[in-house]
């Protein structure tokens, strides 16, 4: 091709991305350094109020992790032992995660291939029984299709719990990920949309009373001080300096959710015409957390990559009902087709905020040569 090729490209850089918050996120870091509070103070607050704003809810409460926040929000609606939570079984095994961790077990629902996110017409099909809640995940930060999954979670008076940690931002008919359902639930890891230097999560929502409650889960169960009234009570606080580099970061999310769906739409425009099956035009409702393709020859294309110094990833490589970890708490059997097809299928291309045109074009053109030189052998 151009001037590009030849160029390493990672899937993702942390340090180029302090480089270019380092002006707004350092000051932030050396106030909570010097004010001698760490956890759960004015910081928090602040960052809490922003967020709930940012998104459109009437509370936010931050914690530890986005998998806490799962797990908090479980808890809060009274989901435990013996019961079953709807969810999919494509999305990095969280969800399932924090379904287990409170000793329910993972009822899990078929993807669409288009969007990759939860089938509601399968979902419809697995609920009644034993489920008490359903949770849906943003995958790659696009939108699940809500207007469908909604109604089919209220004909059985069933919550739902968005897992919006891959979309920070996406937006659908002026309606924020996080509030479509009883809760959202954010994850502030560093690779995230909007990242902190260090773990942190946050849950947004409407309802006071489950508010209330999340609140006091995420600090043993306290409503005051020393005083446990809710019995399922962990410590899960967000911490001082990772609440001010969020709210630091807050205002800058737009922009790069605008940045990241640039590059998506380049990406589009560059590869339509190549065998790849590519994720749907990027709109708002898409943050396009990840920019993932899907291939027949996923390996080979991938090995190709590589060896053009051109890093990707795959998400995820192992569905969660074939996990070890669900495997011993459940033996329900799973009939995923689409599921298993896509963890054969995704490759991850490199789409991150400080990415640059030169290597989103080193990419393209290592894609065309490696699509080609497959081709060839397979012939
Ligand atoms: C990252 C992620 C989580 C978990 O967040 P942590 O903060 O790492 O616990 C949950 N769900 C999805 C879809 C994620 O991508």
């Amino acid at each position: 091709m151009n001037g590009s090729a030849g160029l390493k490209v990672p899937v993702n850089d942390l340090r180029r991305h302090w480089q270019s918050t380092q002006s707004v996120v350092q000051p932030a870091v050396e106030r909570v350094l010097a004010s001698g509070r760490y956890v759960l103070g004015d910081e928090v607050a602040g960052f809490e109020a922003a967020f709930a704003a940012y998104c459109g809810a009437s509370h936010c409460i931050g914690v530890g992790n986005g998998t806490d926040a799962l797990e908090l929000a479980l808890r809060a609606l009274d989901v435990g032992p013996g019961d079953e939570v709807a969810t999919v079984a494509n999305a990095g095994m969280y969800a399932s995660a924090a379904i287990l961790a409170i000793g329910a077990r993972p009822r899990f629902v078929d993807v669409e291939l288009e969007s990759l996110n939860m089938d509601p017409a399968a979902l419809a099909a697995v609920l009644g029984g034993g489920i008490r809640a359903v949770i849906v995940t943003h995958l790659y930060g696009r939108l699940a299709d809500m207007e469908r999954l909604l109604p089919v979670a209220a004909a059985h008076d069933l919550p739902v719990i968005e897992d919006c940690a891959q979309a920070h931002g996406a937006c659908r008919d002026g309606r924020m990920a996080g509030r479509w359902g009883t809760v959202g639930c954010y994850s502030f890891y560093p690779t995230k949309n909007l990242g902190a230097l260090g773990d942190g999560g946050a849950l947004v929502t409407d309802a006071a009373v489950l508010a209330e409650r999340i609140a006091a889960l995420r600090q043993y169960g306290w409503g005051e001080k020393y005083r446990a009234g809710l019995p399922g009570g962990r410590n899960s606080r967000l911490d001082e300096l990772q609440a001010a580099v969020l709210a630091a970061k807050l205002p800058l999310l737009d922009d790069w959710n605008q940045r990241r769906r640039s590059l998506a739409g380049r990406y589009r425009e560059a590869l339509s015409a190549s065998s790849l099956q590519l994720p749907p035009a990027p709109d708002r409702a898409d943050a396009v957390h990840l920019y993932v393709v899907r291939s027949a020859v996923r390996n080979q294309l991938r090995a190709a990559l590589a060896r053009r110094g051109i890093a990707t990833e795959i998400h995820y490589p192992i569905p969660d009902h074939r996990q070890h970890a669900v495997l011993q708490s459940t033996n329900a059997e799973a009939d995923l087709p689409v599921t298993e097809q896509a963890a054969r299928e995704v490759l991850t291309l490199p789409c991150f905020t400080d990415m640059t045109e030169t290597e989103l074009d080193a990419v393209v053109g290592a894609v065309e040569e490696s699509l080609s030189e497959i081709g060839d052998r397979r012939e």
